[in-house]
């Protein structure tokens, strides 16, 4: 289970960095990863940001990215951050077993909080049949999201095959949570320890979140960043995010804070359980993941 589950501390928050597994993004599906990644990329620094991370653009073939979830135990409260992607694909799905290997039901949650509006972030939300998963939580959303997923707007400059999947995965997982869904528009404290941050860039409403106790701070950025490089090049965004200029800018904005707070920070989509540091190099930053053993 070396890759599945990673219980840390945050003060006095017992939390999870739970996987839902991997997806491979690949070709004829998506672009090849250094397109679909690094959308805006000066082909000459792509090769070199490529080759400092052991990666030849002509060989990279395919994308290999975990989804990672995260559980936060407050004593009072357990919360779910982002439910997986269900069954997009075989690999994916893995997130309510995994939860049981740690003691917890769908039952025992009692607060989803729901980052973004894409197929990875809530397809777990219902099951095969569209019934709730998590039956007995409060759900959380920021409402730009909400409105997105429900306006005619939603992706309509994405491939046709792409956004077949995007919309399908919205209409099946968001309408059965509204009857318990609390939509925020600020930076509020969703529960004690919890607070909202606007992430706006990689989909409208994208929502960061900071998890503190003591004197400690977890920030749950999702896809801020979605792979190491962007820390490295933080102004070439992928080819779904739905306003690259936004991204640049909170990117700039939670990065600056995450380092100077020197922070932990939980990446989405960053190698298992995607927790680690930054500090400021000049206009990028460095990523020091965490040592697991
Ligand atoms: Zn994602």
């Amino acid at each position: 289970m070396g890759t599945d589950i990673y219980r840390f501390q945050i003060g006095d928050l017992q939390c999870v960095a739970v996987s839902d597994g991997t997806h491979t993004y690949a070709p004829p599906t998506f672009p090849p990863p250094a397109v679909f990644l690094f959308a805006n990329a000066p082909r000459e620094h792509l090769e070199k940001a490529l080759s400092e991370q052991n990666l030849n653009p002509e060989q990279w073939t395919e994308w290999v990215s975990p989804y990672i979830c995260l559980v936060v135990h407050t004593g009072e409260h357990k919360v779910l951050v982002d439910t997986g992607a269900g069954g997009l694909a075989p690999t994916t799905g893995k997130l309510v077993q995994n939860l049981k290997t740690v003691g917890i039901t769908p039952a025992d949650i009692d607060t989803v909080i729901i980052t973004h509006g894409h197929p990875d972030h809530i397809g777990g939300n219902t099951d095969t049949e569209g019934k709730l998963v998590f039956p007995n939580a409060r759900y959380v959303m920021w409402k730009d999201e909400w409105d997105f997923w429900n306006s005619e707007e939603a992706t309509l400059k994405l491939e046709e095959h792409v956004r077949e999947v995007l919309l399908g995965y919205a209409h099946k997982n968001l309408p059965p949570i509204q009857g318990q869904l609390d939509l925020i528009d600020r930076e509020t404290d969703i529960l004690p320890g919890i607070q909202a941050i606007a992430a706006p860039g990689h989909t409208p409403g994208h929502m960061a979140l900071t998890i503190s106790s003591r004197d400690e701070r977890l920030l749950c950025i999702s896809d801020t960043v979605l792979h190491p490089i962007h820390l490295k090049q933080p102004e070439w965004h992928a080819a779904v995010d739905f306003n690259p200029e936004k991204v640049v800018v909170t990117r700039n904005k939670i990065l600056t804070r995450a380092a100077s707070e020197k922070a932990m920070l939980l990446i989405f989509h960053f190698p298992f359980p995607g927790l680690g540091h930054i500090t400021q190099e000049g206009e990028a930053w460095k990523w020091q993941p965490i040592s697991v053993n």
